[in-house]
């Protein structure tokens, strides 16, 4: 039989990522994915700031900024009665050629819809050759033994079934995951929000038909409030429209979708219908996001509604921690409860990202205009101004969310050490920059040109801020010990110790803070031992489960 030390079930954008940055460090990793990889419908457009850094580190920017996503197209939101009816408000945001990146980041989200992201990440993943992708492979099942599971799988190219052995399964398998039934991990929240109907439709000429100008999305209110949105989902010829909420029971007809096309286009005009995907939103975490040898990312660990477009970015966070982690496990130097912390770590961001997701939904679906919203006279007048006025001011916490992207933190983990500092809030729109341990490691540039982050990522980075001795043997001699990757990087630019506030910091293989302080700790090895899993960080516990109970 087939042996890998870990199988990747699926190759959305999260399998993918996975098998990349496993192949990235070296790890041997067999993807598995029963599509033939092509994409039906687009999903995703969004690629965000964070995962622009995973990307920037996987030198892949640029193949996100030459994709075929126009440059030159600006990304306004618009909100309007129809395209050629009444603007009621807009936000506006420049084309992503003219777009900068925030003082907090190197790279500025951008737009990358999934036809054109997945390829990215797809010939990245193909590059390693410790990885192999497999497509037309489905998973038909597993049995976990005490250390490694045996997966059925059956080849849809050629027919047949056959067994491969892995010492670990990773479930990227999506909304209706498998993986996730098998491992028999449950979901809570909420099973559908919303029944949607997607339709891609051709029309080049669509934005000479109407007054609104080129944007990237069009939010169509009625008298009955938010109904449908046009998004320009390649920035072209073809137009992603969503019919919100529709009836739960049925699929609608075609006539149904074009009378609504006719609506909130408000004109009859020449489109070519290519394709259509009714979707249910949802708003569900895992229970558990690992069970024995079996883990579950992605969508198949969290299913949000797409306003805010963090699905992917936080099945982008899940690979990059499971990823270091399983690469320390294999390699040995990990402890096995190290895996124990992927959950404790990632499931609050996915149960903070779901919620996230469905308040953006409610403020989207929260006005209720009436009828004098299509008034000619003062008093629609009055009603637009007042609808205009109110959602453009809830909508902005859609189009501003650094704080989601940037701000999420590993309060919990067992692998950071807490270093006595409070917590900066916790807000969507907002990023708060700080090296406390269990965040994001800030961005600053050096004086090189480099981001500081350009320095994260293959092994642990212990960096050390100021001129003068640094107390960093005893660290890097307990690292050697227990065969810790660490590199050592002295930094003296005082402009980074003010934002890193301790002049030793210990970064880990994700770009998280670890640990901080002005001087080693006494004991070395414990910390050492701490980051690499074998011993849980002071008033933190090592396993979930021990968690929820004492909890
Ligand atoms: C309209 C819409 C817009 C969105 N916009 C954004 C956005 O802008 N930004 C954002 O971050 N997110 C967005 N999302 C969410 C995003 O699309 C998902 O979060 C993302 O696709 C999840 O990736 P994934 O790899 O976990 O799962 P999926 O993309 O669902 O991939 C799962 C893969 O597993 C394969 N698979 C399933 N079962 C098996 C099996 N048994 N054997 C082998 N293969 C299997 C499937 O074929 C599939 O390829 C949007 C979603 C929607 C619906």
């Amino acid at each position: 039989m087939e042996s890998v030390p870990v199988l990747v079930v699926g190759g959305g954008p999260v399998g993918l990522a996975l098998a990349g940055d496993l192949g990235w460090r070296g790890v041997r990793c067999l993807l598995v994915e029963r599509s033939d990889g092509s994409i039906y419908q687009p999903r995703q457009d969004l690629v965000g700031i964070r995962t622009m850094e995973f990307c920037r580190r996987w030198g892949l920017v640029g193949a996100v900024e030459a994709s075929p996503y126009p440059r030159d197209v600006p990304q306004d939101n618009v909100y309007v009665t129809s395209l050629v009816g009444y603007e009621l408000g807009r936000e506006r945001f420049p084309s992503m050629g003219k777009q900068k990146p925030p003082d907090a980041s190197p790279q500025r989200r951008e737009r990358c819809p999934q036809n054109m992201f997945d390829p990215i990440l797809r010939a990245f993943a193909a590059s390693h050759p410790s990885v192999e992708l497999r497509y037309r492979t489905q998973l038909l099942g597993f049995r976990q033994k005490a250390d490694h599971v045996i997966a059925q799988v059956e080849d849809l190219e050629r027919g047949g079934r056959y067994e491969i052995g892995a010492r670990y399964l990773a479930g990227c398998d999506g909304a209706r995951s498998l993986v996730r039934g098998e491992l028999g991990i449950g979901m809570s929240g909420k099973a559908a929000l919303t029944h949607t109907t997607n339709v891609i439709f051709r029309c080049p000429d669509l934005t000479s038909l109407h007054d609104k100008g080129e944007a990237y999305r069009f939010i169509i209110l009625g008298p009955e409030g938010t109904w449908a949105t046009i998004v320009a989902i390649n920035g072209r010829d073809q137009w992603r429209f969503s019919i919100i909420r529709g009836p739960k029971e049925r699929e609608l007809t075609v006539e149904e979708i074009r009378a609504a096309i006719r609506r909130a286009v408000g004109i009859d005009f020449d489109y070519e219908i290519l394709t259509v995907m009714p979707w249910v939103r949802r708003e569900l975490t895992a229970e558990h996001y690992r069970q024995g040898n079996g883990f579950i990312l992605g969508d198949a660990a969290h299913a949000m509604s797409p306003t805010g477009g963090f699905g992917m970015n936080t099945g982008m966070g899940d690979a990059v921690d499971l990823s270091w982690k399983l690469a320390a496990v294999l390699e040995g130097w990990g402890d096995r409860a190290l895996l124990d912390s992927f959950e404790i770590e990632r499931r609050p961001v996915g149960l903070r990202n779901v919620t996230a997701a469905s308040r953006n939904l409610q403020r989207m679906l929260s006005p209720e205009p009436g009828p004098s919203l299509l008034d000619h006279g003062p008093e629609g007048v009055l009603t637009r101004q007042r609808i205009g006025r109110e959602f453009s001011e809830l909508m902005r916490h859609e189009w501003f969310t650094l704080g989601v992207h940037l701000g999420y933190r590993y309060e919990d983990s067992p692998n950071c050490w807490p270093d006595g500092t409070s917590a900066p809030a916790d807000d969507p729109s907002v990023y708060v920059p700080t090296a406390r341990p269990g965040h994001r490691a800030p961005h600053a540039w050096l004086n090189d040109g480099r981001s500081i982050l350009d320095l994260f990522g293959s092994s642990f980075t212990l960096l050390g801020f100021g001129a003068g001795a640094l107390d960093v043997a005893p660290i890097l001699q307990a690292a050697r010990e227990r065969n810790v990757p660490m590199r050592f990087e002295p930094l003296d630019e005082p402009h980074l110790l003010g934002l890193y506030q301790q002049r030793l910091v210990l970064v880990r293989p994700d770009g998280h803070v670890a640990w901080r302080n002005d001087r080693a700790p006494a004991d070395p090895t414990a910390l050492v031992d701490c980051i690499r899993g074998a011993l849980a960080a002071p008033g933190r516990v090592a396993s979930p489960r021990t968690a929820a109970a004492s909890g």
